[in-house]
């Protein structure tokens, strides 16, 4: 089988999936999910024409010739509705959000009057019609739709939903999934440390991975490289609608993952990736006579390769199966600090810190790049992307840099004032 590129096979792992159907929330526990219907406006906002501003509303062909003393008719609060037309020669105090009343049609913002002793108020400019109000309908309008099936529940959108009183809706199910790590060689997180040992990194990296995707995987422990103790994991593995395992997954006489998973009816697509860290990578599914579907991911034993590898294709395909309309990773632009070595031929990902000056992103290699070197990925900030025929960068280069989980913060705000 031909090496496919990381584009390849993150295109047949994006056709493979699909949403899994739907599931009604609360809005109080939505943050995240995504939207399984358009949502629509049950009514005009604002529903009326309302002061922008804590003001008077006025007559403006009142104010048209500069100064000018109103009489004032009425106090209009937020929330009151106006009892009277404003006349020739009349104003009415208006809160931010109160209703213009009859007559008017601009509001004049406290700061430009001046109370007279008399209770008359006295204006010095002109007010164009229409100004500091905000016409009916202009958020939006009964019937249309605000937010679109695919709309992933941010703050804002939550505000939204709230605003069109929306306390519950359909979003996406998530996807269940299932983390397996396999080796004689590893050693589990609660067992007592043996110095022969590998600790199981994997299923935590994982795990963590998964969690900041908003979905709680279920671990399945280790399974030793015996095809029996493999298959009864696997079997439980498939259980789900995605079964993540790390090792096992190279041509050693030892890795029997991809002969097991294919003997319980997992069908591969592809187990040859031109990336690196990331080989061996399997991809495959299992279809079931119902239609209900199982992915498998055969990762990397070696736990940067599995990181890297969930990043660039479980990432998208449990985004996709969520209904997310942006599976990928945000990508920003940076210059490279420092040379970056490279034979052609693999994709290459590197692991860098971004730092930011007046130019934009800087990149920079956080150390050691070896696929067993977990440090540098638990201080990164991203995966620099050194596209498959190049053969090295050099410093000042500008590189594509794809985000990891942690790295939408930094130490000091991002403007001066
Ligand atoms: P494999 O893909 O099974 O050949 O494993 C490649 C390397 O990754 C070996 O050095 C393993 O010890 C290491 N490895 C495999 N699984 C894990 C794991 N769950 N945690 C940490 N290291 C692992
Ligand atoms: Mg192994």
């Amino acid at each position: 089988m031909e090496y496919l590129s990381v584009g390849a096979a993150q295109r047949c792992v994006l056709e493979s999936v699909s949403t899994l159907g739907a599931e009604t929330v609360r809005l109080e526990h939505s943050l995240g999910r995504v939207l399984a219907e358009d949502i629509r406006a049950n009514r005009d906002l604002p529903p009326y024409d309302v002061s922008a501003m804590d003001g008077f509303a006025v007559r403006s062909a009142d104010l048209a010739n500069g100064s000018i003393e109103l009489e004032v008719v009425e106090d209009i609060k937020a929330g009151d509705m106006p009892t009277k037309a404003v006349q020739p020669g009349q104003c009415a105090r208006i809160m931010t959000g109160a209703p213009v009343p009859q007559g008017a049609d601009a509001v004049v913002r406290v700061e430009d009057s001046e109370a007279l002793p008399d209770g008359q108020v006295r204006f010095v400019k002109a007010a164009p019609s229409g100004m500091d109000i905000r016409l009916r309908g202009e958020g939006m309008r009964n019937g249309d739709v605000v937010l679109a099936a695919g709309t992933e529940i941010t703050p804002g959108v939550a505000g939204v939903l709230a605003t069109v009183k929306r306390a519950q809706f359909e979003v996406y199910r998530r996807p269940r999934v299932a983390i397996l790590s396999t080796g004689n060689e590893l050693e589990g997180i609660d067992e007592p440390v043996d110095p022969d040992k590998i600790p199981d990194a994997n299923s935590y990296a994982l795990m963590a991975q998964v969690q900041a995707l908003g979905i709680e995987p279920v671990l399945l422990g280790i399974a030793r490289d015996d095809p029996a103790e493999l298959e009864r994991y696997l079997r439980q593995g498939l259980e789900y609608d995605v079964l993540l395992v790390s090792g096992g997954t190279s041509v050693g006489v030892h890795d029997y993952v991809r002969p097991t998973v294919e003997g319980l009816g997992v069908r591969m697509k592809f187990w040859r990736v031109a990336m690196k860290p990331g080989h061996p990578l399997a991809f495959g599914e299992l279809e079931r006579a119902d239609g209900t579907k199982t992915f498998v991911f055969g990762l990397p034993g070696n736990p940067v390769s599995s990181m890297v590898c969930f990043e660039e294709f479980a990432v998208p395909a449990l985004r996709a199966m969520t209904g997310h309309a942006r599976p990928h990773r945000r990508t920003v632009s940076a210059r490279l600090a420092h040379p970056v070595k490279m034979r052609p031929g693999r994709t290459e990902f590197v692991r860098i810190l971004l730092s930011q000056d007046e130019q934009g992103y800087v990149a920079t290699s956080t150390g050691n790049q070896s696929s067993g070197a977990l440090l540098s990925m638990a201080r990164a900030d991203g995966l620099l992307v050194v596209p498959r025929d190049s053969s090295g960068l050099s410093a000042g280069e500008a590189v594509t840099v794809q985000l990891l989980d942690g790295a939408d913060f930094q130490d000091e705000a991002g403007y001066r004032e």
